[in-house]
């Protein structure tokens, strides 16, 4: 089959590309490389079949064309992570909600299946044990920017089963819980990989807040597989699934084993939120996926456990720093 891949060079992106490769399909990735990078997709460009389109998702008349060529879509391109989103709030807002637009206005031409991603952002600031898809959406106020995130997704969202109710395309919705892997980077936000690039030169391990708050994480190759099997299912369409891992770890605890998994030096320096990002900033202290109807569709569970997921991470930093020789950058924590 022929994929288009929007976001292909990104974290997740390039790892769907991966794996569809390796499954014999025609990739046609679509990145601007705002946040991916091309050394996300060198290897890839290997393969005849992997296609890269080096363009913006807003260019109409590229993405109209791919979306010809191709089968199925797997809607990637987005702009992610908490620092990204407060400092850029209209870029993000605005090709958030206009690349799904566009996505979803081409597709629906030719009838092309969409998988779009959205994220467990839009669960909001709910206090619940764990989320379901059928809970509400508790969304803090319009003047906080990171609400602004959830909201540009959760449009995406209800446009996506807006074209599957109105006009009958074949749509399936996917929210990840905090997935992390090999090749994800700590410019934006993204906790894991910046505790990592810490830890390996002995730098402090910043954490926000008091450290309390709790994250489930997925890693990226049990992710990308679901995908796949979501996108080839029928059952699935006209559907929003949990895709993530339930079992929560608390942000102080992950930087311990992070500094006991890379012998690094470091120690921890406790930063509270309005030093990094502003002093209207609100944090989730737990977000937990119900994972019983992503289950129930494709058979779902989480294979991989967080030790596994970080010794894979730390490994992969490693051997980059050692074959580029270039030092991770200095995290600095700056007002805003
Ligand atoms: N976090 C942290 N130090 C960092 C980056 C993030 O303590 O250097 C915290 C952040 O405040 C949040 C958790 O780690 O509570 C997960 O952050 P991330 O940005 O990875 O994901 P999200 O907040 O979207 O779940």
């Amino acid at each position: 089959m022929k994929f288009l891949v929007t976001g292909g060079a990104g974290f997740i992106g390039s790892h769907v590309c991966e794996y569809l490769l390796e499954h014999q399909h025609t990739v046609f990735a679509l990145d601007d490389l705002s946040t991916g990078s091309a050394q996300n997709i060198q290897d890839l460009k290997k393969s005849n079949q992997f296609h890269f389109f080096y363009d913006s998702i807003l260019n109409e008349s590229i993405l109209s064309n791919l979306i010809d060529q191709c089968d199925i879509i797997l809607h990637l391109a987005a702009v992610v992570g908490v620092q990204k989103v407060i400092s850029s709030p209209v870029e993000t807002i605005e090709r958030n909600v206009k690349g799904t637009e566009f996505v979803l206005k081409y597709a629906n031409i030719k009838k092309k299946k969409v998988l779009i991603t959205s994220t467990s952002e839009v669960y909001g600031k709910g206090n619940h044990d764990r989320f379901s898809e059928t809970d509400d959406l508790t969304i803090g106020p319009t003047f906080i920017g990171r609400w602004g995130y959830a909201c540009s997704k959760a449009i995406d969202e209800f446009l996506g089963f807006a074209y599957y109710k109105e006009y009958k395309l074949p749509v399936i919705i996917v929210r990840f819980f905090n997935v992390i892997g090999p090749r994800q980077v700590g410019h934006y936000g993204m906790v894991v990989p910046r505790f990592i690039d810490q830890a390996l030169v002995d730098q402090p391990l910043t954490v926000f807040g008091n450290g309390l708050q709790t994250r489930c994480f997925l890693y990226v190759k049990d992710a990308v597989e679901a995908v796949y099997k979501l996108a080839l299912s029928e059952a699935s369409v006209g559907n929003v699934f949990n895709l993530g891992n339930p079992h929560a770890i608390s942000i102080s605890d992950l930087a311990k084993k992070i500094i006991s998994l890379t012998n690094s030096k470091s120690d921890i320096r406790f930063i509270p939120y309005h030093q990094c990002y502003g002093s209207d900033f609100e944090d989730m202290m737990k977000r937990v996926p119900n994972i019983e109807k992503i289950n129930h569709h494709i058979g779902f569970l989480p294979k991989t456990n967080l030790e596994d997921m970080l010794k894979e991470m730390i490994r992969f930093k490693t051997s980059a720093r050692e074959s580029s020789k270039i030092t991770p950058p200095h995290f600095q924590i700056q007002s805003l």
